[in-house]
């Protein structure tokens, strides 16, 4: 039986044209008892040619994608294209709207949603809408995050290692040309239902970045975030070259063990001792946690049980136990 998607879309994606308009969500409120939740969505599509779908605002308090995909749909003119580009600036608007993570309406993380049912809460009816009629459209699906409110990161584009040779192979030259300075393979520690994890499967060369955080956000990270430009280029959309290349060769790094990632062995404030681009061996204490109710106790020592750079560390001081302290990625051929 398909399951056929309640949200319903104000432009068409199949018409020439530049198209602002919006996804409509079935709701019912303690406000209103018939109503439709509104999510802004792009088209610009010039004749025959490649589909990108490019999205930001997956995760709410991540505000490099909602920006760069705003400005990119004003700035661009569609004699500056050839095919499609579709674009959703902020995917979990009630959470853009709330400066959270996940959304307020339903508590749910966007990217642990896919590919959602039609009958889903919100955060899953978006998913399932964009799963089952958007992404199928794509030949390349961008998904533009950071480490929001919780993790500063070294600004990357990243990809998770596929198995299929060719799509990977074709996903590494995408990311290369970017020109952020890291390529980022990364492993999923918390969960599966992740946008470009679906996007993978469908077989779509699919990015995702991470473009420092909130509390890095900022001019340097908005032209990082910018440079999505390159890719266009590089998939056939944008017919002229960016005037920003970045990076030449960027570095390619991974993180693609357990061990990488570093969690919060107790609750606590957690003391950093090394900054991001700190190169840390296996054993070596990376910070401590003070205890909150045993403040005369020794702390809690953090670990590492790998070698690396110190590729991404908590923003907030405040940390349960289990929470990420800490990612080391290692520079890798490929
Ligand atoms: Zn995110």
């Amino acid at each position: 039986m398909t399951d056929t998607s309640l949200v319903t879309s104000s432009v068409d994606f199949d018409l020439d044209g530049k198209q602002s308009g919006h996804l409509a969500v079935p709701q019912s409120t303690n406000s209103a008892g018939w109503a439709k939740y509104f999510v802004p969505v792009f088209v610009l599509k010039n004749g025959e040619g490649p589909t990108a779908v490019l999205s930001g605002g997956n995760h709410g308090d991540e505000y490099e994608g909602p920006v760069t995909l705003m400005n990119l749909f004003r700035e661009l003119k569609l004699e500056d294209i050839r095919g499609r580009i579709i674009i959703i600036p902020m995917l979990n608007h009630p959470a853009v709207a709330a400066g959270t993570r996940l959304s307020p309406i339903d508590g749910v993380n966007m990217n642990r949603a896919f590919p959602g049912r039609s009958t889903d809460t919100i955060t899953g009816m978006i998913a399932h809408f964009v799963a089952t009629e958007v992404l199928p459209l794509a030949d390349l699906v961008v998904d533009i995050h950071s480490g929001g409110s919780s993790m500063h990161m070294l600004p990357s584009v990243n990809m998770h290692r596929m198995d299929d040779v060719d799509q990977m192979a074709r996903m590494l030259a995408a990311g290369r040309v970017w020109g952020a300075p890291y390529v980022f393979l990364y492993r999923d520690v918390a969960g599966s239902g992740l946008l470009p994890s679906y996007a993978e499967s469908l077989g779509k060369v699919t990015l995702g970045t991470e473009m420092g955080s909130k509390a890095q956000f900022g001019v340097d990270m908005l032209r990082h975030t910018g440079r999505v430009r390159n890719v266009l280029h590089h998939a056939g959309i944008l017919t002229e070259a960016y005037r920003d290349r970045g990076e030449a060769e960027p570095i390619v790094v991974a993180a693609d063990n357990e061990e990488d990632y570093i969690m919060a062995p107790a609750s606590g404030i957690f003391e950093p001792f090394f900054e991001l681009q700190d190169r840390i061996e296996s054993g070596q204490q990376i910070g401590q946690v003070h205890s909150l109710e045993h403040p005369d106790r020794p702390t809690e020592p953090v670990v590492a049980r790998s070698n690396g750079i110190l590729f991404a560390r908590r923003s907030i001081p405040l940390s349960r136990q289990g929470e990420c302290l800490a990612v080391l990625t290692r520079e890798v051929d490929e």
